[in-house]
């Protein structure tokens, strides 16, 4: 397809995963988010074919209220750092981190308060779940339930999987019975990209 630009990501973020969509929204709502927020979502998007250039074209529009070069000194510096552009480990140059798993987001370093990164089936309360998915189009009670029971007995990806068969039930649907799709190509998703990807190429 047409290669990613800093545009792009408000239309794709309707096939991010929640973690990301939380992230994106935050993003929006506030025109900032903090350094962890800014890290997972950085290695996230370069994840999706985002270049560094564009990436830091989309963060220097969505932190608006900032100038340049308070930009340039505080922000611009981690985003080249993510890709690899810069930073002591010349075994990353030029490629930089590798975008976190499921595994990586669930484990580590769970957000605080005032906080965005992480995932949302294992961070938020069931309240604050239940409402972020209502508000991202997830309004079907027997998923909601679903997610509930998951959640409760610590099955966050699972619950993340349950969503994204709903929401994509008719296109699954359909390239199983035109066989074009096999069951590897709908294995448990454990990677955010992956939810992306699977998401895009059904919907698409
Ligand atoms: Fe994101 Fe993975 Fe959590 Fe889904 S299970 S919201 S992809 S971290």
């Amino acid at each position: 397809g047409a290669p990613i630009t800093a545009a792009s990501v408000d239309p794709l973020s309707a096939h991010f995963p929640l973690c990301m969509r939380s992230l994106h929204m935050t993003l929006r709502k506030n025109n900032h988010l903090k350094h962890f927020g800014r890290l997972q979502y950085s290695l996230f998007l370069k994840g999706i074919g985002l270049s560094l250039d564009e990436c830091i074209v989309f963060w220097r529009q969505s932190f608006r209220g900032y100038t340049d070069d308070e930009f340039n000194s505080k922000y611009k510096y981690n985003i080249r750092h993510v890709y690899g552009d810069v930073g002591g480990d010349v075994n990353r140059r030029g490629r930089g981190y590798p975008p976190y798993s499921c595994q990586r987001i669930l484990t580590e370093s769970a957000p605080s308060t005032g906080q965005t990164h992480g995932c949302p089936y294992r961070h938020f309360s069931v309240d604050n779940l239940t409402a972020l998915l209502q508000t991202t189009g997830v309004h079907d009670k027997d998923i909601l339930r679903g997610v509930k029971e998951d959640v409760e007995k610590q099955r966050y990806h699972i619950a993340c999987n349950r969503v994204f068969e709903w929401a994509h039930k008719a296109e699954i649907k359909k390239v199983k019975e035109d066989g074009s799709w096999n069951q590897t190509d709908l294995d448990t998703i454990v990677h955010p990209n992956t939810y992306f990807k699977r998401s895009y190429l059904l919907k698409t």
